[in-house]
């Protein structure tokens, strides 16, 4: 882990070194793919195959891009990127995809 020093003068207090993590900090780029933001999740939306009606608006809205098209043409959810907003489940216009509670 990179670490940096800093040194710190508030009022009176001078020269305190202190030791800090490096954060925030992406070494590679295009590496999202490697994170899988799914693992905390609580709620977990499920398409409903039979009521879409594959207008794309889930696809759109996604703001983890963990909607996809399979090879049958139908909608599905990547749960390994899927953080749970739910914010498909708002916008659907057909109530399609089902809010349900994540089991751990
Ligand atoms: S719940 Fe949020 S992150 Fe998951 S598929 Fe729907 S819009 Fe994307
Ligand atoms: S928003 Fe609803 S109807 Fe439209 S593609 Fe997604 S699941 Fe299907």
């Amino acid at each position: 882990m990179t670490k940096v020093q800093r040194k710190e003068t508030v009022g009176d207090i001078k020269a305190q070194q202190i030791e800090l993590n490096l954060g925030a900090v992406i070494k590679k780029p295009g590496s999202s793919m490697d994170y899988h933001t799914g693992s905390w999740r609580t709620f977990r939306p499920v398409i409903i195959q039979e009521k879409c009606i594959k207008c794309s608006t889930c696809w759109r809205v996604c703001p983890d891009a963990a909607i996809f098209v399979d090879k049958k043409g139908r909608y599905n959810v990547n749960y390994d990127y899927c953080k749970g907003c739910l914010t498909c489940v708002k916008e659907c216009p057909v109530d399609a995809i089902n809010k349900e509670l994540e089991e751990k």
